[in-house]
């Protein structure tokens, strides 16, 4: 029996955004088959799906300066990226790097909702990829669910196999492809298709090939339902103004089947069921907006096919925002979420770019010789003994001179040193003055370390110079 709702008597099941999107999802028992769908939205997530899978498994792949030039290089903690090369000791910058990126998330769901998760979440990716697979082996939708019905067989054990198979060398590529981020990844594909990967690589490489495997191929959907938290806490971004995939009920309803260009005193919604079975989370958006809605637009397409089939004006489905819908405008700079989160993202922004600039090409750490305060030479001299660690940060060898500044004419052990790209050189050195001169029993000391080619780099840390049985 169709549901038909009266535009004059009857709710029309538009649900308020914070409402619908904390509603709980309906149990399914059964296997979610969706049917593929063309269209313009459909293009545009193939392709930035496209986009964003070619550069997961190419940017491990690209060299810069002889080097992996995306490699998170664990055994040494170091972190490099194009040019630079990141230390734990620069954290902060990821820290305000991953607030900024959220905050612009933010920003972005304030105006499209839900589009990162349709268009460029990697689940939504690789779960498509994988129906792509399933769809070759074991045709459409209905076909899938036949199949899923039909008692086994040699052919039904033949699709079988082949659709796991390509998806288990997918899944390992993708464990690659994660893993490669880690350890270098010209090394890694030749070893671990040769199976003469290092065991943790291997390792590892199994684990994240097992999860894609299972998430792509088995959990789908419910990865979005039931273990995304982005879904749960999205409805505190929307306003009444954000754009979502939104059946305008106004226009569909009262709906029901009818011929083409039958007269009729229906709404446009012809009840086709198209844009229940293009849902990849097998929801009916006619029901109001649903936390459950990736905003994938795959029902946009199928109904807007289904309206040109029907000689109807298309967008009965459409991105769009409940203000519209209302007739409402407002300019932009008056939407409070928009202010808020574009001050904070301005101010994540600016931070980040003083941390950038502030950041050293050199670390220095002075550390002094707790075991022998001082010690009293030749010549009437005294001797404090230190050692300083020195880490050049560029991608290239530096020579570095040291130099000290203090009350007292200090004489330096060791002058120059020469330190290799991205390396640590523990320098021991000596700091020696006059016995005469020294008139306290510390005198503070000001180490300096200058980048030769570049005056301007340079670190400086405070120590002092301890003197004779005082
Ligand atoms: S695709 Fe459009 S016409 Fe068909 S059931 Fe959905 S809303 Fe109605
Ligand atoms: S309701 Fe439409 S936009 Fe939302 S997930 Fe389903 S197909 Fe995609």
């Amino acid at each position: 029996m169709v549901k038909q709702y009266s535009p004059i008597t009857e709710s029309i099941p538009v649900i308020h955004i914070a409402t619908a999107l904390q509603t709980a999802p309906a149990q399914r028992s059964t296997k979610l088959h969706f049917r593929s769908q063309s269209g313009h939205f459909n293009r545009w997530r193939r392709g930035l799906n496209a986009v964003l899978i070619a550069l997961f498994f190419f940017l491990p792949l690209i060299s810069y300066q002889g080097r992996q030039a995306i490699w998170f290089d664990l055994a040494d903690q170091q972190f490099y990226l194009f040019g630079a090369s990141l230390w734990p000791q620069d954290f902060t910058l990821l820290v305000w790097l991953f607030i900024a990126a959220a905050f612009g998330l933010f920003f972005v769901t304030l105006f499209w909702g839900r589009v990162w998760c349709g268009f460029l979440c990697p689940q939504t990716a690789w779960t498509f990829m994988f129906v792509w697979v399933e769809e070759k082996f074991e045709g459409s939708r209905n076909q899938r669910i036949a199949l899923d019905k039909a008692p086994m067989s040699l052919g039904k054990a033949g699709k079988r196999a082949g659709k796991h198979s390509v998806w288990l060398l997918l899944s390992l590529l993708t464990g690659c492809g994660f893993v490669a981020y880690f350890v270098p990844a010209r090394e890694l594909y030749p070893a671990i298709f040769s199976f003469n990967g290092a065991f943790w690589d291997t390792a590892w490489v199994w684990f994240f090939a097992l999860c894609t495997y299972l998430n792509a191929g088995w959990m789908r959907e419910m990865m979005c339902l039931h273990c995304c938290p982005y879904a749960r806490f999205q409805s505190a971004m929307f306003d009444d103004f954000t754009q979502t995939v939104t059946y305008d009920a106004a226009r569909g309803e009262a709906r029901g089947p009818r011929k083409r260009k039958q007269a009729t005193e229906l709404g446009d919604c012809v009840d086709c069921n198209l844009c229940v079975e293009v849902c990849p989370t097998g929801i009916d958006i006619r029901n109001g907006l649903q936390y459950e809605c990736i905003n994938c637009g795959a029902c946009v397409d199928a109904c807007d096919q289904t309206m040109q089939h029907f000689g109807y004006q298309p967008n009965l489905i459409s991105f769009t925002s409940e203000a519209a819908l209302a007739g409402k405008t407002e300019p932009v700079w008056r939407r409070k979420r928009f202010l808020g989160y574009g001050i904070a993202l301005g101010l994540i922004l600016i931070t980040l770019g003083i941390d950038l600039s502030r950041r050293d090409a050199i670390t220095l750490n002075v550390l002094r010789d707790r075991q022998t305060l001082a010690r009293e030479v030749g010549n009437e001299q005294v001797e404090n003994t230190y050692l300083l660690k020195i880490r050049n940060k560029t991608q290239q060898e530096r020579i570095y001179q040291i130099s000290v500044s203090g009350e007292l004419p200090f004489d330096l052990s060791r002058r120059q040193v020469r330190i290799g790209a991205g390396e640590q050189l523990e320098v021991p050195l000596t700091l020696t003055v006059a016995k005469h001169q020294l008139t306290l029993p510390r005198h503070q000391v000001q180490f300096k370390v200058t980048d030769e080619s570049l005056p301007d780099e340079a670190v400086t840390q405070a120590s002092v110079f301890f003197a004779l049985s005082l």
